[in-house]
């Protein structure tokens, strides 16, 4: 007989439970299952499986180097499951919770499902601040809180693997009958990346971490880019935020000056790794929040966007005529990452100035991200496509977002070179000089098509029950530090920013 450790998103063997409490028992066998069904859906792709692939290739070495290497198999997980019972029987199966997509939801349904008819003890231990089974937020700060602070559990000594077992390839995208999808070298997804990086971040790459992180083109190097090693589970979360404590703990005791990046830069990043839990918890809760606007309102109102709709194709290829709008997808499309600021834009500019339907969006954007991960990304699709009742609606202007984020045109020109001759002055509307023929014409025209937003979200705001359910979605959603309308990480700034400013510029609608 043996135990079954089964990775999923947690390619990990340092802070994890599962694996540590398996070691205890005796032989065991690392398993991770390569599932076809599930590179075949909608939101997945070939840069995410690279990644993947990467943190498997290492995770597996330092298995091995713990006596027990990583099997590799290919298949339905209860097929799996039930060959490796026939062979040898399985006496248990440790495995970590997953807040995926929908699809992942039901398959682990069915992994309970077979462990119990076949009267394998199934244990699943949280990997996050997430909480399974929470029925609303009130509790879920403390909860949470509990969790991160927790001590990190030990990587084992000595695993004991079973002998003479094939370990299986780790098949490449192309093998996995993934497309090629324009990003050739995807950010890894490694421990030894997400080392490096964290390494990097507090010895001074975070320093200018709060000013440059609202720009695309300062965000990839000031930003933490720690999304992918977190999104394949090469690290934990709250391996992060541990070493963010111990770092903010050491530069409150040194004087400022010497310190490599100020303390601000520290608390905004222990903030969004804060956030990375209380999005996914989002999900956690609610898993149709992959498919089903949060707000009942909302969801009457949709309109299926078609897979072939030619808005959504101009959008998603960098081909809109918005030049900052193209350059973050053109982006997106060659490196996979852009920073949140960027992500909420495109998402807001599909939504409120191309009205089109945020699943259809959120699932080409989706797969242009290496970091997918489907509880944040959901919750922050349907809040940037104004569709939770419980934030307010955000239309950003793109025109002045190039404006302010790409101020000497570096990141526009570098991306859309067909306006690489455009003066700066037209770089963002090069419609004003006439435009460019090698470039299309705007899509839609800004301030008419922001006009029709406005009217359909006024609409749907003044139904009757509006208010009263959105309550209901607080009470399940809605962050307990925050207030309805306000359930959003850069809320309080950008608000009032916004109410500084004047009519035509940002637009922040308060319904
Ligand atoms: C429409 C949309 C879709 C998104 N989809 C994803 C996704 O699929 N995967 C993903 O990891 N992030 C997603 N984000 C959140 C955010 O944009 C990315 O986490 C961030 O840009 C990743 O870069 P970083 O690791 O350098 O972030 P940093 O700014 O260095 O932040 C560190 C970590 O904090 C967390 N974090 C940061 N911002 C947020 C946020 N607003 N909400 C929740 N967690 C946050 C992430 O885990 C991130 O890695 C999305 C945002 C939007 C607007």
């Amino acid at each position: 007989m043996v135990q079954i450790v089964w990775f999923k998103r947690d390619l990990r063997s340092i802070d994890h439970q599962p694996l540590a409490e398996a070691a205890r028992l005796g032989a065991m066998m690392p398993l991770y299952v390569v599932e076809p069904d599930y590179w075949a859906g909608a939101d997945v792709s070939a840069r995410q499986w690279t990644a993947t692939a990467g943190a498997l290739a290492e995770l597996r070495a330092r298995l091995a180097a713990l006596g027990a290497p990583l099997v590799v198999r290919a298949g339905r997980v209860v097929d799996v499951l039930a060959r490796i019972d026939r062979a040898v029987g399985v006496s248990g199966v440790f495995a970590h919770q997953e807040t995926g997509n929908f699809w992942s939801f039901e398959r682990d349904k069915q992994v309970r499902a077979f462990c119990r008819a076949r009267d394998i003890a199934l244990h699943e231990y949280p990997q996050s601040g997430v909480v399974r089974g929470l029925r609303n937020r009130d509790l879920w700060g403390g909860l949470h809180a509990a969790f991160v602070n927790a001590p990190q559990i030990d990587e084992p000594a000595r695993l004991v693997g079973l002998e003479r077992v094939k370990l299986g390839e780790i098949p490449d995208a192309a093998a996995l009958g993934l497309a090629a999808d324009g990003c050739a070298q995807p950010q890894p997804g490694t421990r030894r990346a997400a080392l490096d990086l964290l390494g990097g971040f507090f010895a001074g790459r975070g320093a200018s971490y709060r000013a440059g992180m609202a720009s695309p083109l300062s965000g990839a190097s000031c930003c933490s880019r720690l999304s992918v090693p977190l999104a394949t589970g090469a690290i934990s979360i709250r391996e992060v935020l541990q070493r963010a404590f111990a770092e903010r703990r050491q530069a409150v005791l040194s004087p400022a000056a010497t310190n490599p990046i100020p303390l601000g830069a520290i608390d905004s990043l222990i903030a969004r790794l804060h956030w990375h839990c209380h999005f996914m918890q989002k999900l956690e809760s609610e898993p149709s929040l992959e498919f089903r606007a949060v707000h009942r309102a909302h969801e009457q109102a949709r309109r299926p966007t078609p897979a072939d709709d030619p808005a959504l194709d101009a959008w998603a290829t960098g081909m809109t005529g918005y030049p900052f709008i193209d350059a973050c997808m053109r982006s997106l499309i060659a490196t996979g990452w852009l920073n949140f600021r960027a992500r909420a834009m495109l998402m807001s500019f599909a939504s409120y100035h191309l009205g089109l339907d945020w699943q259809a969006s959120g699932s080409r954007l989706a797969r242009l991200f290496t970091d997918y991960e489907p509880g944040i990304h959901w919750p922050q699709v349907q809040m940037q496509a104004g569709a939770t009742g419980i934030n307010t609606p955000r239309i950003y202007n793109p025109i002045k977002q190039g404006k302010d984020q790409d101020k000497d045109g570096i990141f526009t020109r570098r991306w859309v070179p067909e306006l690489a001759e455009v003066p700066l002055a037209y770089l963002h509307e090069p419609w004003l000089m006439g435009g460019v023929a090698s470039y299309p014409p705007p899509l839609v025209e800004h301030l008419s098509a922001i006009r029709a937003a406005r009217a359909r979200l006024s609409d749907i705001r003044g139904s009757a029950d509006y208010q009263a359910t959105a309550q209901h979605v607080f009470a399940r959603h809605g962050s307990r530090r925050r207030t309805l309308n306000n359930d959003h990480p850069s809320k309080f700034r950008s608000t009032a920013k916004a109410r500084r400013k004047t009519i035509g510029t940002q637009t922040t609608l308060d319904l």
